[in-house]
């Protein structure tokens, strides 16, 4: 399942493609997005080019639905759901201008030890050194935000100096009181957690905070164009 370095290869030459448009953030082609690789070893990372965003998320918490709704494809992250490449970090062109990246996702119940160890060294150092990372977006169940997981991914995303957006996804599960009433928590939390961040709320299976989503995606897009990541 695992693509070797000849189809890395491939596909980074493909990307470098569209230079002239490489910079042009004022929307990002979500429409357009186009399942491109994964990468199981940080060794076989792309050449880093166009900005990525990052989704990550405790599994269950809704990452998959939250992709494929903002993308407009109802299937797009099942690729990410395919057994043996849930471990993996699969990235989706934006038309060549910029990279959808989902991360795998984090916090099964039983998984081995190893599965955990590979993830955090997967995952740690993607967003630790990765120099086209732009930011990262966090989902997590509205009914359960900010597991100690979350906390530690966020810690990662602070020390990384990596900005954030939460989805706070299955709003529909909850009044919209008490949906805004997690919200406005979650964003005070956040401040103390890791100050550039921010938090909405989403429902994929309303429909609901698409636009919002998109703003903040291109707004993260956008940042890499300003401040480099630490360590750059
Ligand atoms: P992932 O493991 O984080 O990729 O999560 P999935 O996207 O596969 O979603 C996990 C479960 O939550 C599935 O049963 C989805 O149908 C459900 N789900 C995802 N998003 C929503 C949402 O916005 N509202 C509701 N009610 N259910 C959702």
């Amino acid at each position: 399942m695992t693509p070797g370095r000849s189809g890395t290869k491939r596909i980074e030459k493909r990307i470098e493609e569209p230079r002239g448009k490489e910079r042009d953030f004022s929307a990002l082609a979500l429409s357009k997005a186009a399942y491109t690789l994964s990468v199981h070893d940080p060794r076989e990372l792309p050449r880093p080019s166009v900005a990525e965003i990052a989704f990550a998320g405790r599994s269950n918490a809704g990452k998959s639905s939250a992709i494929n709704t903002l993308t407009g494809r109802r299937r797009l992250a099942y690729v990410s759901k395919t057994p043996g490449r849930t471990q993996l970090i699969n990235f989706f062109s934006l038309d060549g201008r910029a990279y959808l990246v989902d991360l795998p996702g984090y916090g099964y119940a039983g998984v081995p030890g190893e599965v955990r160890r590979h993830w955090g060294t997967l995952v740690g150092e993607y967003i630790a050194n990765r120099e086209s990372l732009a930011g990262v977006v966090v989902v997590m169940d509205v009914r359960h935000p900010l597991t100690p997981l979350d906390r530690e991914l966020i810690a990662w995303l602070r020390e990384a100096g990596r900005p954030a957006h939460v989805l706070l996804t299955k709003a529909d599960k909850l009044s919209k009181q008490a949906a805004r009433a997690t919200l406005e928590r979650v964003r005070r939390q956040l401040k103390d957690l890791w100050p550039e961040s921010t938090a909405q709320l989403f429902s994929s299976l309303k429909g609901e905070g698409i636009d919002e989503a998109a703003a903040a995606l291109t707004r993260l897009a956008a940042h890499k164009n300003k401040a480099p990541a630490k360590g750059e």
